[in-house]
């Protein structure tokens, strides 16, 4: 254990407090319960009434009166990009609704290119054809006219795909020539020539040239997102995607990780290659991260039946057998899977993925047992007979219900009305036996508020769009049963609900103090923008009052 420095404080009382308690899949304010809790070492050491833990903590630690606000335990987001909400940072914004237009996304780069010398690159990321005014991609002569003389690249909101003027694509070395590469796409026009736009693997070939940002610029952004996760009540994040971002991404977080991080708990999914090097450097890794498929907006998420009026049924990023192998290699490490599925398609072959590397039995299964429990990222639109899988095979559905809201209008354009009140599918999950996590995958959303996860609290009650469409009412929640899903239910999906997501004794205390009671029958609006006026992590106040 490291020493105390002198001045830390050892106790610490929340007094005069109204205690959100779990009750079976539920938060709720507790009547009658204990109004305080007393925090020692970084754990809630007992619960009771204001004078009883008032004398307890007596003169070894600080007492605060929260004056009747609502303590919460600390939100858990089980699924986000912190690294790329760093690098989001310093690239050009192109989200909605800042960015409605091709025209105001040619301004934007445009812009940029102008502060910098030609050759340069212009980097953006965030723009959301749906949302554009022309109601299509950019192509390579868009970003042509804009930015005419610097390399230049725009990603996608979703991270699946891309964007590439002429000079970049000519420094990528991709030309009429060039094959798709395994698991990705070079859309061409009629004659062969690259469009610019280019799909999952194939933007790579692109990214992998651009000037990686420099170690110390990304640390301190990292840095500031943080502190921006932590304003929001999250204490605790799943960096869902370690490896994918940039070369020294390890290094940086551990470097971070080890010394004066004052962000949320940091647990990280990481991608095949990365798994080896991150744990060598001791970063907490539950899992790998694998794909099964694209997304909905972009119509690469892998279908049953075609996106709307087209003929189209989306893409396997693998071969099925493929899958299997990549689950089996995580399982024999004893790491989970969090296997991206947002597809009824994809989402059946991700589950028989990892139904199909659980046997046959043997020493495989045997350090496979020590892994947690699987996971599917998104689970957008699961079918019936997935649902009962899911639960059959003890997977845990890791949600983002902002994307109801930031993409809701794409979804019904992709995959019409009945298709779109079956998916993010929460009452369903919840009246079925699982446990589903919620999280934000931000930056990976069309909003320029990404980790806001009152946002998607707000979202999984209400269902409804940016644009006041109503999704299916009958998935409704309330908003403590999105709440447990968000705290208790995110702790679960991370191997942590031994130590995080509910207020009892023996547990860490990551808890938030919120300034009114958001379960009881609050308007969607106003709780999308409720904020804790105080933050707690390991019983430390890291954030708002009483810091
Ligand atoms: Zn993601």
């Amino acid at each position: 254990m490291k020493p105390r420095p002198s001045g830390e404080i050892k106790a610490l009382a929340l007094l005069n407090g109204r205690l959100a308690g779990s009750y079976r899949t539920t938060l709720n304010l507790s009547t009658g319960g204990p109004t305080a809790v007393l925090i020692e070492d970084g754990r809630i050491a007992r619960l009771g009434d204001d004078g009883t833990i008032r004398g307890l903590v007596g003169r070894r630690g600080r007492a605060i009166d929260v004056e009747g606000a609502v303590i919460a335990p600390g939100i858990v987001d089980a699924h986000m990009h912190a690294f790329d909400c760093a690098l989001a940072l310093r690239r050009v914004s192109c989200l909605p609704p800042a960015v409605d237009s091709l025209t105001g996304l040619k301004q934007r780069l445009a812009d940029r290119a102008g502060s910098l010398p030609a050759g340069a690159w212009v980097v953006a990321t965030g723009y959301d054809d749906t949302r554009l005014r022309e109601k299509r991609h950019p192509s390579r002569l868009d970003v042509d006219a804009a930015v005419p003389h610097h390399p230049a690249v725009v990603g996608r909101v979703c991270g699946h795909m891309s964007v590439a003027n002429t000079l970049a694509l000519a420094s990528a070395g991709i030309d009429a020539a060039t094959p798709d590469p395994p698991g990705g796409t070079i859309v061409r026009d009629p004659a062969g020539a690259p469009t610019g736009l280019l799909l999952e693997t194939a933007q790579d070939l692109v990214w992998r040239v651009t000037p990686p940002l420099s170690g110390p610029d990304i640390r301190h952004a990292l840095s500031q997102i943080g502190r921006q996760i932590l304003g929001y009540g999250i204490t605790t994040i799943c960096e869902a995607l370690l490896g994918a971002f940039h070369p020294l991404e390890v290094d940086i977080w551990s470097e971070l990780l080890s010394g004066q991080w004052d962000g949320p708990r940091v647990r990280f999914l990481a991608q095949p290659d990365t798994v080896e090097p991150a744990l060598a450097a001791r970063l907490p890794v539950v899992g790998t991260k694998l794909f099964a498929d694209g997304v909905i907006t972009g119509r690469t998420a892998a279908l049953w039946q075609p996106f709307e009026g087209t003929a189209d049924l989306g893409m396997l990023i693998h071969e099925p057998r493929e899958l299997t192998d990549m689950v089996r290699r995580s399982t024999v490490r004893g790491l989970l899977v969090g296997i991206h599925a947002m597809g009824d398609r994809g989402i059946a072959v991700a589950l028989d993925a990892i139904e199909r590397a659980g046997g046959p039995a043997g020493p495989e299964q045997a350090a496979g047992q020590r892994a947690g429990r699987h996971r599917i990222e998104h689970c957008t639109l699961p079918a019936p007979e997935s649902l009962r899988k899911i639960r059959q095979l003890g997977v845990v559905p890791v949600l983002q219900p902002s994307f109801l809201f930031a993409e809701g209008e794409a979804y019904l354009a992709r995959l019409g009305h009945r298709r779109c009140e079956r998916t993010y599918p929460l009452r369903a999950m919840i009246d079925q036996g699982l446990r589903p996590a919620l999280s934000s995958d931000a930056p990976c959303t069309s909003w320029d508020d990404p980790i806001n996860p009152w946002l998607g609290i707000a979202t999984s009650v209400a269902r409804e769009t940016w644009a006041g469409s109503v999704l299916g009412t009958s998935e409704m929640v309330s908003a403590g049963e999105a709440m447990f899903c968000y705290t208790a239910n995110g702790a679960r999906a991370l191997g942590l609900e031994n130590e995080l997501g509910a207020i009892a004794t023996g547990k860490d205390a990551d808890l938030i103090v919120l300034p009114r009671d958001p379960f009881t029958g609050e308007d969607p609006v106003r709780l999308a923008a409720l904020r804790p006026t105080a933050v707690i992590v390991k019983g430390k106040v890291v954030h708002g009052a009483f810091a």
